[in-house]
C-alpha cells in the first residue's frame, strides 16, 4: 500500500497505543474484549475494501464466533461492512479495537483498506448530559477536499 491511504491528520486518529485507527489496533481489540464497565459503549462501522473476495461461509462463520461483532457485504463486490461493539475512552479507541478484530483474524481477511468509518456513543461513562452522536469522518472524501 501506499501514502495515499495516509490521513491528513495522523494524529487525529491515533490510539492510545500510537496505531492508527482506521488500520486497526490489536492491543485495542484486546483491550475492548475485557474493558471496564466504566467507559462508554460504542457501536462502531468501518466499511472496508479487501484485494479478493471474502467467501460467504467465512461471513457467516464471524457471525456464529461473537455477537460484537459482525461482517457483512452490501452490494458492491469486494466492499465489506464490519460492525462492532466496544467499550472504550472515545471514538478514536473504539475504532481501533473494531477494526482490530480484523487484524487479529489475518486469517479471514488477508489485507485490508478501511475507508470509512462511523462511531456512535450508545451509552456513556459518567452521566454527562445526553447521549453524543459523533460521526467520525469520511475519509476518503475528506482527502480529496483536502487537495
Ligand atoms: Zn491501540
Amino acid at each position: 500500500m501506499s501514502e495515499r491511504s495516509m490521513p491528513h491528520d495522523p494524529s487525529a486518529w491515533a490510539c492510545p497505543h500510537g496505531q492508527d485507527a482506521r488500520r486497526g489496533c490489536v492491543a485495542c481489540y484486546e483491550e475492548s474484549t475485557d474493558a471496564d464497565p466504566e467507559l462508554s459503549f460504542w457501536e462502531v462501522v468501518a466499511w472496508f475494501t479487501t484485494d479478493r473476495p471474502i467467501p460467504i461461509r467465512t461471513l457467516q462463520d464471524v457471525h456464529h464466533h461473537g455477537r460484537r461483532f459482525a461482517l457483512d457485504q452490501p452490494s458492491t463486490p469486494l466492499v465489506y461492512l464490519l460492525t462492532g461493539h466496544a467499550r472504550a475512552v472515545d471514538s478514536v479507541q473504539a475504532i481501533a479495537g473494531v477494526v482490530g478484530f480484523l487484524l487479529h483474524n489475518r486469517h479471514v481477511v488477508t489485507s485490508f483498506v478501511v475507508t470509512e468509518t462511523r462511531a456512535t456513543r450508545r451509552s456513556a461513562a459518567t452521566p454527562s448530559g445526553p447521549v453524543r452522536s459523533r460521526q467520525t469522518d469520511v475519509w476518503l472524501h475528506d482527502r480529496r477536499r483536502s487537495r
